[in-house]
């Protein structure tokens, strides 16, 4: 069924669904292809990108992970992207977005590649945000782009990154409720977190199982306290492991003496991993590494 939204095309460009049928991009389940035909919808997303960065879309560079026939593509460049690099891994949607890019000389770079092997350094210059819509590589990519922020906060102005509902209510969630955990405490130590809106399954084509959550990410102009990104991700994965049990339990997999570290962190043995704050657990990786380090002649 062709929509309103979807026949109303501004750009002058085919509607998405005869994109889709032209270029043969039957959806791959293992890719996560869930394409997104109403315009309305894309342009809210494109339109978030700028709401929630600092500056217009025009400035800087946009990188659009998994644009697959480029219905959000169209969007970010209606709305003003000036500099807009897509990276897609399906090279049946190469000739959709060629297509796009010479309706938009000079503003659209088509990277052909699995996101997960790029380096943010060969994505455009910063100041840089990133949209992304794969949430079947939603996970890993964050952890890698937390690392880049880690070493360097500008890298990234700002995130607008889809998961799974149940996903983005970990990123957000506070100590003691369920959802709090390990992915919590790294992106919240490292970015402002805010969900935005949700997208029902059946604005996709195909609809997948589950409801989807749009989440911006704001880099702290510095982490939330110091600590190794290392030792906090071995730490928290660790604890979380056995979320459970007191931390005197869930860390002895850990092989330190966790009794000194607990006590250096003014922590309790009787804590439970989801009591602790992102600060606390910055406390705990600074003082395994403090304990680490061969000590001085
Ligand atoms: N943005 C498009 C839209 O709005 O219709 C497509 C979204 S679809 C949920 C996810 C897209 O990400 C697909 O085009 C898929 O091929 C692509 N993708 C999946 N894994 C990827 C990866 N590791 N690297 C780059 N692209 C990927």
């Amino acid at each position: 069924m062709t929509t309103d939204s979807e026949a109303r095309a501004e750009d002058g460009l085919p509607p998405l669904r005869q994109v889709i049928a032209e270029n043969g991009l039957a959806a791959r389940k293992a890719l996560g292809q869930n394409f997104l035909r109403d315009l309305n919808l894309t342009r809210r997303i494109a339109r978030s990108a700028c709401d929630f960065a600092p500056g217009p879309l025009s400035e800087g560079s946009i990188v659009e992970i998994g644009p697959g026939p480029g219905g959000l593509t169209r969007a970010l460049l209606m709305e003003g992207a000036q500099h807009l690099i897509v990276v897609e891994k399906d090279p049946r949607c190469l000739s959709a977005l060629a297509q796009i890019r010479n309706a938009y000389p000079g503003r659209l770079e088509v990277v052909s590649a699995d996101a997960l092997t790029v380096s943010l350094a060969d994505l455009g210059k910063p100041p840089r945000r990133i949209v992304n819509l794969p949430y079947n590589v939603a996970t890993p990519l964050l952890i890698g782009w937390l690392r880049e922020i880690d070493r360097d906060p500008a890298c990234l102005s700002a995130l607008l990154l889809l998961f799974q509902k149940e996903v983005a209510q970990r990123l957000t969630a506070s100590p003691r409720t369920k959802d709090y955990g390990r992915l919590s405490i790294l992106t919240q130590w490292l970015c402002e977190a805010r969900p935005l809106f949700d997208i029902p399954a059946r604005a996709f084509t195909p609809a997948p199982k589950v409801t989807s959550t749009l989440v911006a990410l704001v880099p702290h102009d510095q982490p939330l306290a110091p600590a190794r990104m290392e030792t906090v991700e071995r730490i928290t994965r660790a604890a979380f492991g056995q979320r459970r049990k007191m931390l005197r339990r869930s860390l002895k997999s850990l092989d330190v003496p966790i009794a000194e570290l607990l006590e250096t962190a003014q922590l309790s043995g009787a804590a439970r991993a989801e009591e602790l704050s992102v600060l606390d657990f910055c406390a705990l990786a600074r003082a395994w590494d403090a304990a680490s380090k061969p000590p001085a002649n």
